[in-house]
Parts: C-alpha cells; structure tokens; sequence
C-alpha cells in the first residue's frame, strides 16, 4: 500500500501533477490543502483533498477519513484545531473517530510525532518550508505490518526516512 501526501503548494504550479508521474504505483494521492487551486482544478484531479485556510470553494471538506488495511487515517489542513501551537487538538480529533493516524499541513514543517496513541505527520510545504528542512512531500508505504513514511524533495529524492510505529 502507498500513499502520497502533499501539502500547501500555494499556487505553485505543475509540481502536483509531477508527483503524481513519478509516483503512478500509488494508491492514493492525498493534498492537505493549501494549493489555492480551484476545486476542479485539473492540477488536484487525482487527489482526495481538504480545505486549507486559503482553498475557498463550498466543495472543499474540512477533514476526511480514509481507511486502508490496518490504517486509518484523519487527514485534514490543521488551522482548525491550532497545529502551530501543538498537536494535541488534531491528535484529540484522530482519537475521536478512531483513527490511528492524522495526516496534516498547515504549518509548513515536516514532523513525525505520536500523540496519546495517535501518529501525526506533516508531509511539509512542497512550496515553501518553514524550517531547516528543504521543501518536502511525503510518501506512507505499508507492507505487511510495518509502515514507513519517506520525504521527498522537489526534485524528487529522498531526503528523509522513518519507521512509523502504530
Ligand atoms: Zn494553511
């Protein structure tokens, strides 16, 4: 199982569709939002997506649940539940819908953490990082038991590797 995850983009064009060439063995494509594209965009057309702060568009959702094998996932943008200050609120809202890991944005720092029993994980701004880090993406693989979440650059190389643990 893979899944590729990419986050506030900010209007930066073609790097989306890109991902998705290089990645054509994915499951599933997931945007955190933050692309300002329009919802029909043909840019997003492969993604299951949420509402950043900055998509306007009644189609956008707020959150969603994706569930795969032993995952299942509570993927939102973040602003809503404060991720800047922590990531106790987004954990909190995983917990609620029992999900066992949340995926989201926001804040433009790639992150992995657990939080009462929930794994957080930003993917980071492919657009624009917000840290030492370079601007990153990030790809979840699950292969039999054990997952493994993997950063990628904008040129597409790996830039960072970590074992999750659920
Ligand atoms: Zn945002």
């Amino acid at each position: 199982m893979k899944w590729v995850i990419v986050s506030d983009n900010h209007n930066m064009k073609n790097i989306l569709t890109d991902i998705v060439s290089v990645h054509e063995d994915a499951d599933l494509f997931i945007h955190l939002g933050d692309s300002e594209f329009d919802y029909h965009d043909p840019e997003l057309k492969r993604y299951i997506k949420v509402a950043g702060n900055c998509d306007f568009g009644s189609q956008f959702e707020s959150s969603k649940q994706i569930q795969m094998q032993h995952i299942n996932a509570f993927i939102t943008h973040g602003h809503l539940y404060q991720v800047g200050r922590n990531r106790e609120r987004i954990a909190e809202a995983a917990a609620l819908e029992n999900c066992n890991i949340a995926f989201y944005g926001h804040t433009h720092i790639k992150r992995v953490e657990t939080i009462e029993g929930v794994v957080c994980i930003n993917p980071g701004s492919i657009a624009q990082s917000r840290s030492a880090d370079t601007e990153t993406y990030a790809v979840f693989t699950v292969e039999k038991e054990n997952q493994i979440i993997t950063f990628y650059n904008q040129q597409h190389e790996i830039v960072d590797k970590e074992i999750v643990l659920l």
